[in-house]
């Protein structure tokens, strides 16, 4: 049985999709509300929403009305996947007006009142809401997921804690869903590798930091970080290489049974979006793959692979995951599963 009605903000791009794909399977959320902008207001969703996903859209949004995004309007928890530009200012009039706003806009991540949460990692950054509420004002509340790069990078880090993380270097090779869509022009990206991804690098530097960090996310974690960010052709999947120095030396063998055993509360809480387990380690060495691995658990698995040694630092390795369900839809449901199961919703 459904228990929980829920709405869309964006519900008619290609992040929003994903939510609308998501939500109609899923055992807990029913999708009852989607909003867009005046462009699509007063539409059918299957006619507001030019839809990119190969999975079909589902029944039970098709014929939906398209409604304005107005605070009050929708049901108490909504999912954001608005275009940056506006999300601000719209997640804001709703959180104001009581509604739970799980965003995965990057316009409050890095606000020290609002919860940068990969469930896994650091579900004790919740524990800052009532502050939230009380300093903004708010009677509902705003909770972000992390950029799509900085969700496998920070997940494949956050077992290595428990060794002193002191420094470490990451390169990305992004998929071109990760830019939206249409996204890179394809004489742009095709037989080519662009090395520039614009803010890329600054928000996962900064991102990781105060999710690996203390005191709800005010207290950054004290590692040095180096980002390269790369756009390749590849649709789905961002794979990153990491080096990372670590206090301990631990080798590599123990860094890799780390990862293994890594499991935070949606796994002990067995919430419906929870890979299991959290880190999936290949011992092949060829592998992650994103064609072969994206959707490894459900594409909410970080599958990591290649744990070696490290000649400059102390290991290295190489990390995946799906950008858009992992990295976007995906997280930004399991942060409203992780506060239901937490009776913080
Ligand atoms: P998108 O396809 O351009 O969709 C944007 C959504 O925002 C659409 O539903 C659009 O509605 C709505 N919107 C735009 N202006 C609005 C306004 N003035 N009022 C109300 N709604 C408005 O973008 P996307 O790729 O799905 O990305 C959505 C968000 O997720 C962005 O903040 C992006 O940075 C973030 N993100 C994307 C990815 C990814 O892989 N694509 C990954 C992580 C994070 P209309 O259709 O009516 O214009």
């Amino acid at each position: 049985m459904r228990s929980m009605d829920v709405g869309v903000l964006g519900a008619t791009g290609v992040v929003g999709q994903h939510f609308v794909s998501r939500l109609a399977r899923h055992p807990w959320f029913e999708p009852v509300w989607l909003a867009a902008s005046e462009r699509s207001e007063g539409r059918a969703y299957a006619d507001a929403a030019p839809w990119r996903l190969a999975a079909p859209m589902p029944a039970g949004a098709a014929g939906r009305t398209v409604e304005p995004c107005t605070p009050g309007r929708g049901p108490k928890v909504v999912f954001s996947a608005l275009d940056a530009s506006v999300a601000g200012e719209i997640e804001e009039a709703f959180a104001r007006a009581g509604h739970v706003v799980v965003s995965n806009a990057r316009n409050f991540r890095m606000d020290p009142l609002v919860p940068l949460l990969i469930p896994e990692v650091n579900a004790d950054h919740l524990a800052i809401l009532p502050e939230q509420r009380a300093q903004k004002g708010w009677t509902g509340a705003v909770v972000t997921n992390p950029n799509c790069s900085t969700v496998v990078f920070a997940s494949a880090l956050a077992p290595l804690r428990q060794f002193g993380i002191t420094t470490v270097v990451v390169s990305t090779m992004q998929a071109v869903f990760g830019a939206g869509y249409p996204g890179v022009p394809s004489l742009d990206i095709l037989g080519n590798v662009v090395p520039f991804i614009g803010g890329e690098e600054e928000k996962m530097e900064r991102e990781t930091l105060k999710i690996l960090g203390s005191d709800g996310g005010r207290v950054n974690h004290a590692a040095r970080v180096s980002a390269h960010t790369n756009r390749v052709p590849v649709i789905d999947g961002h794979t990153i290489t990491v080096s990372v120095a670590l206090a301990q030396q631990p080798d590599a063998a123990a860094v890799a049974e780390a990862m293994r055993q890594f499991k935070g509360r949606p796994q002990e809480l067995n919430l419906p979006s929870a890979p299991q387990p959290a880190i999936v380690v290949m011992e092949e060495p060829n592998r992650p793959q994103p064609r072969l691995d994206v959707d490894r658990g459900d594409g909410m698995a970080v599958v990591v692979g290649r744990v070696r040694p490290c000649p400059v630092f102390t290991v290295k390795f190489v990390a995946m995951s799906h950008n858009v369900v992992r990295g976007a839809a995906g997280a930004a449901i399991l942060n409203a599963e992780l506060m239901v199961a937490e009776g913080m919703i």
